[in-house]
């Protein structure tokens, strides 16, 4: 059966309205509905009742079942969701003061094959479509309070973002509409290994989506180690690509640095990063290493991310160290994809 998602997010449903001789308001009506959640036909009361058995008919609302629904102490929640081909997502829902952020996933699996990183273990096994893509974040929202309100999104769970901008850009514009979930284009993030003809792309879109770029290493040569899809870019191309972005969207550079112990947290590395990234206005995110069962890196130590962190404040440029959430339940950083194997329980999407 059709997704109504989908039709939605193709801008078909209006047609299909008139086709179905109906009158036009009704699709910001349905529209309205599969925004703030509903999840059956049935609970659209302003709808007359022969419309909403025949969207019932034509239509489906959901297309994943929840695997599994864990809560952390420390207010995040984690879905894995399982489609009809049997693979499976994760997205997370984190909790800071008034914010509500969603973390989601936009590949099963990934092809840029970040040593690290849990996401990309075995690969890419394919991209979520457009209606997957928004289903996860109503999903999502749903977790929420009476008295919450989804206030942020960040395009960092498992993928990468930039490699299936098709289907990833039509659900975020959804998102981002004021006839959607209005949520305020500012407040959607899209964190990205950096691939500049895909940067550029994201440049000349309409709505100026907030871009975080993983460095994670100064130099081509550590940088390559550690994301191998960077030796057929290079940092300067990735730098050149993500200057042209942010001229083109008027805000600051914003990079992620996982920081690996003893590989790319010394004090040498925090200096050759200063380097590069003089002069420009960029925030730099530290995210220290959450350890991937099976993989050998080790967590930075707590001294060398600070002095990591005091280096670039003493070069001028503003640092972050990412906070650890959802550490219970396995929501952390780059622990998607062990949700796969069932025999490691779950894994999951944010710092
Ligand atoms: N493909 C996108 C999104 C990945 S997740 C990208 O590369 O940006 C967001 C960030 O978490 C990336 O910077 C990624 O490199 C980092 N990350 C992945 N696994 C991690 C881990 N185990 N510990 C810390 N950071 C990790």
């Amino acid at each position: 059966m059709n997704s109504i998602l989908r039709t939605v997010l193709d801008g078909q449903l209006g047609s299909w309205l008139a086709a179905h001789g109906q009158p036009a308001f009704r699709r910001r009506q349905i529209e309205r509905w599969i925004a703030s959640g509903a999840d059956e036909f049935e609970a659209m009361s302003d709808l007359p009742k022969s419309l909403r058995e025949a969207l019932r008919g034509a239509f489906v609302l959901r297309q994943s079942h929840v695997v599994r629904h864990q809560h952390d102490p420390d207010g995040t929640e984690k879905l894995l969701l399982e489609w009809s081909d049997g693979q499976r997502i994760e997205g997370v829902l984190l909790r800071d003061a008034q914010r509500r952020t969603v973390c989601i996933s936009t590949q099963v699996g990934c092809a840029m094959g970040c040593v690290f990183c849990a996401s990309g273990l075995s690969g890419l096994e394919r991209n979520l479509r457009r209606e997957e893509i928004l289903e996860q974040v109503l999903r999502l929202q749903a977790c929420l309070g009476d008295d919450e309100r989804l206030s942020h999104v960040v395009v960092m769970g498992m993928g990468e973002p930039l490699a299936n901008l098709d289907e990833l850009l039509p659900a975020l514009d959804f998102l981002a509409s004021p006839d959607g979930l209005g949520i305020s284009a500012r407040r959607i993030t899209l964190s990205t290994v950096g691939l500049p003809a895909a940067i550029r792309r994201l440049a000349r879109h309409a709505r100026p989506y907030r871009l975080a770029i993983s460095l994670h290493a100064a130099d081509d040569t550590l940088r390559s180690r550690l994301i191998p899809v960077n030796r057929s870019i290079g940092i300067a191309a990735v730098v050149e690509a993500a200057d042209d972005y942010f001229r083109a969207s008027g805000r600051r550079l914003t990079f992620e640095y996982t920081l690996l112990g003893g590989i790319n947290d010394r004090a040498s590395d925090a200096c050759r990063l200063a380097t590069l990234l003089e002069g420009r206005t960029a925030l730099i995110n530290l995210i220290p290493y959450n350890p991937v069962p099976g993989l050998p890196y080790p967590t930075p130590r707590p001294a060398d991310v600070r002095r990591f962190r005091d280096i670039l404040e003493e070069a001028g440029i503003d640092t972050q160290i990412r906070k650890r959430r959802g550490a219970a339940i396995e929501a952390a950083c780059g622990q998607l994809r062990r949700a796969e194997a069932e025999t490691l329980s779950s894994g999951g999407g944010v710092e």
